[in-house]
């Protein structure tokens, strides 16, 4: 079991989007950033950015790095809009934990795989995904609580997994912004 809890252990865990450190991932050598949208850019189902991320996306562009998108959601227009507003591009039909979108959003971002890092929400798909590709995996806590039902059920393994990964030592620090 230890083994199999690995795969969903994130490299770095931060409260919210707007509190990962740039800098730090700019001396990992990271110049691309793959972001699930819901729950981590945006409240589910929402459009609205709060400001907090959308300050920390745009230091982000400032800095150099390049945003990619990467979504599940079939609301095309918002996933369009979040990400024009960001500065970001985006893939669609993204079915994580399989790896081809993410490999989709890494070719989008035109970058090598080490210099790339994923943002999400959750354990199930984001992070595990992202491991998967050989991606620095971000894990952050959701936006809201409301939440898909599958989600729901999901969360409650999740709740498992981080449990497990906190008593073998392996789950980073949570950080927070500063
Ligand atoms: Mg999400």
């Amino acid at each position: 079991m230890a083994g199999l809890a690995d795969l969903f252990c994130p490299d770095l865990y931060y409260d919210r989007i707007s509190s990962v450190n740039l800098d730090d991932l700019r001396s990992r050598g990271i110049r691309g950033l793959v972001i699930d949208l819901d729950n981590t850019l945006v409240a589910w189902r929402s459009s609205e950015i709060p400001p907090d991320v959308s300050e920390w996306a745009s230091k982000a562009k400032k800095m150099g790095f390049t945003l990619c998108i990467a979504s599940n959601t079939r609301r095309y227009r918002r996933l369009a809009g979040v990400a024009s507003a960001l500065g970001a591009s985006y893939v669609t039909g993204v079915s994580k934990p399989r790896r081809a979108g993410f490999r989709r959003a890494v070719r989008e971002l035109d970058l090598p795989a080490e210099c790339v890092a994923a943002i999400g929400d959750q354990l199930l798909t984001d992070i595990l995904c992202a491991n998967r590709a050989g991606l620095l995996s971000i894990f952050v806590e959701r936006i809201s609580q409301r939440e898909f039902v599958v989600t729901k059920f999901n969360r409650r393994l999740e709740r498992r997994i981080l449990d497990s990964l906190r008593k073998s030592g392996k789950l980073p620090e949570r950080r927070m912004a500063g």
